[in-house]
């Protein structure tokens, strides 16, 4: 039996040089608290990120949570989102008693249609929640012309934007927030992670305080917060991954290019496109099956598997068609939404992906 085959593998540091990273924690006993290294990580990650501002936190759900939190929007309020994303963004909207209406995506790149947005604004709207899936990044100038019409907010998830790049400024810096995650599935990890970025400093203050309890001083709370902060052997993590993101993004670029090579031009095989003016952060493959292959999505999903290569389709369903919202917010106008997620599937990537283990995913597709 050949070896499973998953669409990531977490990216690790040399174990020496982690343990030795990790080794001052057992003289100061101080693991946690937005202590040493969690500083140190922000400010990197602010620095690497190119943004003015970052906010380092648990995961990245909890940092698009709290991130819209800071808004204060009024319960019952619209987010105009888009339903071709993970689970996360929209339950990161709901549990802000905000109601999600979704908008349809481009075929051309799977990100939100800004040309279908404003038709759903309503005198309840105030904010839209973008994703640059896969790292596609979002019609930016148009969404920010939408918003700053309508004074809405905008809050994207960049959680597979990780390093991207638009126009020479980091992808953290446009709208008035945008997330990060560094889960261990992500292009960089903290084994579990994520942040925050934005420009507005009030934000940063906000943010500490629903991190962590509202806490201001010894006998001081001043907010309702709750506990969303990272500790000190995630910071650790990141700190000694980061040393090496540049040559992982790099690994992932010559497979990424070897993919695009071999599947380019074959018959019913689509690939999104690319904002020309974006940096790629090689976060994922997805490849679109269309009619003209000779198997469905899912046929070809369930061959691979029998070969014990585990590719995904994401994103499906779509998050607006989940049992856990009781069809409370289907939107019949996803069209576009709903044919890519049909025809989507994400082929393993990472920056140790052996040449061997690519062909034999060609091998199959090809
Ligand atoms: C991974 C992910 C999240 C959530 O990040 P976690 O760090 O896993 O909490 C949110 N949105 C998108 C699009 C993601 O892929």
């Amino acid at each position: 039996m050949q070896e499973n085959l998953f669409v990531t593998k977490a990216t690790m540091p040399p174990y020496e040089e982690f343990i030795e990273a990790i080794k001052p924690l057992w003289n100061t006993h101080l693991i946690t608290n937005m202590g040493k290294y969690h500083q140190e990580l922000e400010e990197r990650l602010r620095q690497y990120l190119k943004v003015p501002k970052l906010s380092l936190m648990v995961n990245g759900h909890m940092s698009l949570e709290m991130a819209i939190q800071t808004f204060h929007f009024p319960e019952g309020a619209e987010v105009i989102t888009t339903p071709f994303t993970f689970i996360s963004t929209t339950h990161a909207i709901i549990r802000n008693h905000l109601k999600p209406v979704f908008c349809d995506v481009k075929l051309s790149d799977g990100t939100i249609d800004e040309s279908k947005i404003e038709e759903l604004i309503t005198e309840k709207t105030v904010a839209i929640v973008p994703v640059h899936v896969y790292g596609n990044v979002c019609n930016i100038e148009e969404i920010q012309r939408i918003a700053h019409c309508y004074h809405l907010k905008v809050i994207y998830d960049a959680a597979h934007a990780f390093g991207v790049e638009y126009k020479g400024k980091g992808i953290g810096s446009y709208g008035d927030a945008s997330i990060f995650s560094f889960h261990a599935t992500k292009v960089y990890n903290t084994i579990e992670g994520g942040a925050v970025t934005f420009s507005d400093h009030k934000i940063y203050e906000q943010l500490y305080n629903l991190k962590n309890f509202g806490i201001q001083g010894e006998e001081m709370v001043v907010d309702i917060g709750a506990n969303a902060k990272m500790n000190e052997m995630s910071a650790i993590m990141g700190l000694c991954n980061l040393k090496y993101v540049d040559e992982a993004l790099e690994e992932r670029k010559k497979r990424y290019e070897f993919y695009k090579k071999n599947l380019e031009g074959i018959k019913g095989i689509r690939l999104f496109d690319r904002n020309q003016e974006a940096s790629n952060n090689y976060a994922y493959f997805p490849i679109l099956i269309d009619d003209s292959y000779d198997k469905s999505r899912d046929e070809l999903h369930s061959a691979l598997r029998e070969h014990n290569i585990y590719a995904r389709k994401y994103f499906y369903p779509l998050t607006s068609d989940q049992e856990c919202f009781k069809n409370e917010y289907r939107n019949a106008q996803l069209e576009y939404a709903r044919c890519i997620s049909k025809k989507v599937l994400v082929l393993p990537l990472y920056d140790t992906l052996e040449m061997e283990n690519m062909e034999r995913v060609l091998d199959k597709i090809v």
